[in-house]
């Protein structure tokens, strides 16, 4: 069937499904959906049955939208209905980026309008006949943490799934150079699990290097990873590095993400669907399920994700409608990987700060901006607004600040207790004003030099560099005070060799190298990961519906990957596998 055929057809069924007197001005395909345009919009809003009437004659995600001539202004429907229209919503904290972002997009709509159709149209191509396979393609991140990628093709299609960097390594870009994947403007979509730099880290580098075409994602992951995009580049222009790509081609990424919420179901090529839901990691993390050809096959790959609910997000999802293959991560997989619950973790949290706040130290907690940050900062307000530790001022310094306004701009994405405590009692916790922001390097000194205790929650998270550093400068040699662990740290990292009872440390300052002797009581909070544990894990898919033929394991070190591989056999006895990277596996 051509793009033409296909639009007739809607257009008839259209016909068919409307009451004669509705006008339907147009109908064309906006990205992967099929937009009416009608001078009647009153008839489709009291009426949801149309569109899903619409919807399920020609399988497509349908929009209706007024004709453009009868759009008015909020001024007009001021004039004429007296009283100008307001959407209420709690105020969340200004974000640079989602603004930006915004501001950005209303500029090049008209641009964008052409993109959309050019993808609709090429989703709609013509697939010959022929025989049907389904393959995955092992392109980074697997027996590895970092540059996670995937490739899933068919005979008709290829999708990228995530295209992280390795942040540690020189060159940590996946095997985007594997003969599947060239060349690159022959990929139909790339799909975004989430913002971590690991998973999103190169998408830019993409457009640069000869892609065209869309990125799906949430939309709050959108926004999160041009954040992280953008100060990856920054970090790497600091450090005198060649950065893989500028701020255009992130531009040009952020111009072509066409953004998913969890549960829509949509084409991203003539013979695969997606479908989001929630991964429970970060804000807007998925978990990306494909339904290929019609029937023939279902892949769901996890990303990242904790199988228990937190202080911010809801549990990752593992019911769906049809399911043969899994791909799982494993970053705590190995046998021995079992944490403490939510619940532990925030008490061990609250007695060693409230240990060093009543002494008088100050509270040192490296955190990324992403995540872990924003659950810390839960658990310190509920614990100081009921008086659980001492009341002193929370600083926040580096992203966080902009990461958390992100979280506020997207309520809708934080699980359903906090929304509750949002909406219904009009309590945003993060808002309160116990958090300050860093704003100024002289603030920071300030807060360096001052002598009454408060917590301080500052990127890195790994103390690998940024604003985090200078507090443990000044407060190292103090042992009123307390480093605070909550997030991992990866081998060779200043952190963990600061864990490891290091007495002194030596590391650079301004090109000189500083020797800091380690008098500050330093200490782990284990719990607060964002990932699965072992447990949950084998929960994940123990409880899974249907539970998959097949699991692919990723996402962990090589020994935790297959760990978790045999773990699965042994105990609910279907097919598990830890492929290295550039593996490729026929699933159909
Ligand atoms: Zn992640
Ligand atoms: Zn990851």
């Amino acid at each position: 069937m051509t793009i033409e055929d296909i639009l007739n057809d809607a257009r008839s069924v259209v016909k068919k499904v409307v009451p004669d007197h509705v006008e339907i001005t147009q109908v064309d395909f906006e990205g992967p959906t099929i937009v009416i345009y009608t001078k009647n919009m009153e008839v489709f809003a009291e009426s949801n049955d149309l569109v899903r009437q619409i919807a399920q004659q020609l399988r497509r995600r349908i929009v209706v939208r007024p004709d453009p001539s009868l759009l008015a202004s909020q001024n007009e429907i001021k004039k004429r209905i007296g009283w100008a229209p307001k959407v209420v919503r709690t105020p969340p904290i200004p974000s640079k980026t989602v603004e930006e972002i915004r501001q950005y997009l209303r500029t090049i709509n008209d641009e964008r309008q052409v993109f959309l159709k050019q993808v609709g149209r090429r989703l709609a191509r013509e697939v010959p006949p022929g025989e049907n396979y389904v393959r995955i393609t092992a392109l980074g991140g697997f027996r590895q943490v970092g540059r996670s990628a995937a490739l899933l093709s068919t005979r008709e299609s290829k999708v990228l799934i995530d295209c992280g960097v390795l942040i540690s390594e020189d060159n940590g870009s996946p095997y985007l150079n594997a003969p599947e994947v060239m060349p690159l403007g022959s990929i139909d979509a790339v799909v975004i699990t989430h913002a971590h730099l690991d998973h999103s880290g190169l998408v830019p580098a993409l457009y640069k290097y000869g892609y065209d075409g869309p990125i799906y994602t949430t939309p709050p992951t959108r926004d999160l990873m041009s954040l992280l995009q953008i100060d990856f580049i920054k970090v790497a222009m600091g450090e005198a590095r060649k950065s893989p790509y500028d701020s255009s081609n992130i531009r040009k990424a952020v111009a072509n993400t066409i953004p998913l919420k969890y549960g829509e179901t949509t084409d991203i090529a003539p013979d695969v669907r997606l479908t989001f839901q929630n991964a429970g990691h970060i804000l807007g993390s998925a978990v990306a399920h494909f339904h290929i050809g019609d029937g023939l096959y279902n892949v769901a790959m996890s990303g990242d994700i904790k199988f228990e609910k937190t202080w911010l997000f809801n549990p990752a999802v593992n019911k769906f409608p049809r399911l043969e293959t899994l791909v799982l991560e494993s970053t705590y997989g190995g046998y021995h990987d079992i944490q403490p619950s939510r619940h532990e973790a925030a008490q061990q949290l609250k007695e060693v700060i409230r240990r060093v706040l009543t002494r008088g130290g100050k509270v040192l907690v490296p955190v990324f901006a992403v995540g872990r940050s924003q659950e810390v900062m839960l658990v310190l307000e509920d614990a100081m607004r009921n008086r659980q530790i001492p009341e002193v001022p929370i600083y926040l310094d580096g992203m966080i600040w902009e990461a958390t306004a992100i979280h506020t701009a997207y309520p809708e994405y934080l699980n359903s207790q906090l929304r509750t405590q949002i909406f219904q009692t009009g309590e945003n916790p993060f808002l309160s004003p116990m958090f300050k922001r860093v704003e100024t390097s002289d603030m920071r000194s300030n807060i360096c030099d001052d002598v009454e205790p408060c917590i301080v929650l500052a990127t890195s998270g790994m103390m690998s560099g940024g604003p985090v550093l200078e507090y443990f400068k000044s407060w190292a040699d103090n042992p009123l005070h307390a480093l605070l662990f909550v997030g991992f740290q990866s081998e060779g990292s200043l952190g963990r060799r600061i864990q490891r009872e290091a007495r002194e440390i030596t590391l650079t300052d301004r090109g000189q190298p500083l020797t800091l002797p380690i008098k500050l009581d330093v200490e782990t909070i284990d719990g607060f990961s964002g990932h699965s544990d072992r447990l949950q894990l084998l929960n994940y898919v123990g409880t899974m519906e249907p539970r998959p033929e097949r699991v692919i394991v990723n996402h962990g070190e090589e020994f935790k990957c297959s760990d978790l591989a045999s773990g699965l056999y042994k105990k609910f006895g279907l097919e598990a596998r830890a492929p290295m990277n550039l593996e490729t596996i026929r699933l159909k």
